[in-house]
């Protein structure tokens, strides 16, 4: 598949410039080339944009819930037939491998999830006065934004369209710098089917001045953020500052997976693995910290190491086979050198990679480090790449200190066979999703995901997420 895409920026329904006429470079992982350039928004094309959301709002909102359902379900159909393209894109910008894509379709599954919802959204009564009939209506906010990271774009697209859209919001999205291109297929998709106009406009830019006039904008009501903390952070700041938006945020990860000596222990290392390699290990969910009881340790590490191994050699993104592909840019790249030159002065156990790659391309090798102190960067920073730090442990109750003792709460797991074990531990662990005997990436589309402490507010996937693209009003009737 040739390299063509659309570069501009998707307005009120069509294809535009930028007002500025400034655009960005952008380039490919793997061979560190040039593809070409963007158009770059700016804070005028920021106002457009959420114009035209305003105009869209009252007709795309009073439609019925199943015909914006219908809408959707009919996007999702034309995703449907464009995944190779978009996979194609994600690919060579930021170098996940198009072999087994299964990111994409799980993307398509949630907007689909998300149109069978659209008429299924509803408020409460209350008699507990005599003398008032009490109900909740909840109703859309109006003019929505979105601002997504880099690592899988139509995913993240689609957990902020499918609930914003199927319950009346209209949005304005801004794409990452590093990887605006497969959701500009979702634009020209939209396009071709008629999608009603200015409902959804997306636009490539940079955090400022795009992501910030977003987060600033006066009539921007609700806004989502899916990137690193600090940018969650300096969002939520700004947003309080404008006009106090209502903002949910989820951000990053560190997350732990304790392994009992009674596990399955081959299951626990090939899924171990996978969490930490997939997205080459660019998932804010990856199972970066192990825990494995001390009886069973090293037998585990060989296991991994074998499951490592097997995924094979790194390549082009591009290519049938490969499984592992670069990291996404030169930022990310060098990141996650210095926190291996890092191990290296600090003298720490690596027991597998801990190195670049010695080729062209920003490829790193997947890398297992034995037992680092817990206070260690290493173990306390989201290195966001194939970096997994592996930890013996003795006590249940020293193994639950030592997983919770992190700012993060996206995800943990635990792999046991004893029931009572897995629930009591379940209980304990501070995180937004626990896997027992199932670690990240796995989530469940008709369940919250989201982070606890500093990997988040609010939840997306699930009726919750509807919940949190709805105000909620209390309507007051005397008997
Ligand atoms: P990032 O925070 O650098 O950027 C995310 C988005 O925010 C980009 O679109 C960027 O342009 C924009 N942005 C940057 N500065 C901004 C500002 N001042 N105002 C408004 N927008 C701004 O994150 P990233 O490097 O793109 O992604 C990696 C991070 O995302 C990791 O920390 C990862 O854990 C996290 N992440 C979290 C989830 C989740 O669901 N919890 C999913 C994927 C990634």
């Amino acid at each position: 598949m040739a390299s063509k895409f659309e570069n501009r920026l998707f307005v009120d329904g069509e294809f535009t410039a930028a007002r500025s006429g400034k655009t960005f470079d952008i380039f490919n992982p793997a061979t560190t080339q040039k593809l070409g350039s963007v158009c770059e928004a700016s804070v005028e094309d920021v106002d457009a944009a959420v114009e035209a959301a305003t105009r869209a709002f009252e007709s795309w909102s009073e439609l019925p819930g199943a015909k914006r359902g219908d809408w959707l379900n009919r996007l999702a159909d034309k995703l449907a037939e464009n995944v190779e393209e978009m996979s194609h894109l994600e690919a060579i910008t930021m170098g996940r491998p198009v072999h087994n894509d299964f990111i994409i379709p799980r993307g398509i599954d949630i907007i689909r999830y998300f149109a069978n919802r659209a008429s299924d959204i509803q408020g409460e009564t209350s008699l507990s006065d005599p003398s008032l009939f009490g109900m909740t209506i909840c109703q859309p906010f109006g003019v929505t934004g979105a601002i997504i990271p880099w690592n899988t774009p139509i995913l993240m697209l689609a957990m902020k369209i499918g609930p914003a859209l199927a319950s009346g919001n209209t949005m304005v999205l801004k794409t990452s710098e590093k990887s605006p291109l497969s959701c500009l297929v979702v634009a020209r998709c939209m396009k071709e089917i008629g999608f009603p106009r200015g409902v959804l406009n997306i636009l490539s830019g940079f955090g400022r001045p795009c992501g910030e006039a977003i987060a600033k904008h006066m009539d921007i009501r609700k806004l989502a953020f899916t990137g690193s903390t600090a940018t969650g952070k300096a969002i939520k700041k700004v947003a309080a500052e404008s006009n106090l938006k209502n903002v949910t945020v989820e951000l990053g990860g560190k997350s732990p997976l304790i392994i009992f000596e009674d596990a399955d222990l081959a299951q626990a290392a090939a899924d171990a693995a996978f969490s930490i390699t997939v997205v080459s290990g660019q998932a804010c969910m990856a199972n970066s910290r192990v825990y494995v009881e001390e009886s069973r340790a090293r037998e585990f590490l060989d296991l991994i190491k074998a499951e490592i191994n097997k995924i094979g050699t790194s390549g082009d993104p591009l290519a049938t086979g490969t499984l592992r592909g670069p990291q996404a840019d030169r930022v990310q790249y060098e990141r996650i050198l210095s926190f291996l030159d890092l191990a290296r002065e600090e003298k720490l156990e690596v027991a597998l990679g801990g190195d670049r790659e010695n080729k062209t391309g920003y490829y790193i090798q997947p890398t297992v480090i034995y037992n680092a102190p817990d206070q260690s960067r290493l173990v306390k920073e989201e290195i966001f790449g194939p970096v997994l730090c592996l930890f013996t442990f003795t006590d249940e109750a020293e193994v639950l200190r030592r997983a919770n003792d992190t700012e993060y709460g996206l995800y943990a797991s635990v792999y046991t066979r004893d029931i009572k074990r897995a629930l009591r531990v379940s209980k304990k662990l501070q995180a937004g999703t626990v896997g027992v005997n199932v670690t990240s990436p796995t989530t469940s589309l008709d369940l919250p995901f989201g982070g606890w402490k500093e990997s988040g507010e609010g939840r997306e996937l699930g009726k919750h997420a509807l919940d949190s693209w709805t105000e909620v009003k209390t309507v007051l009737i005397r008997m």
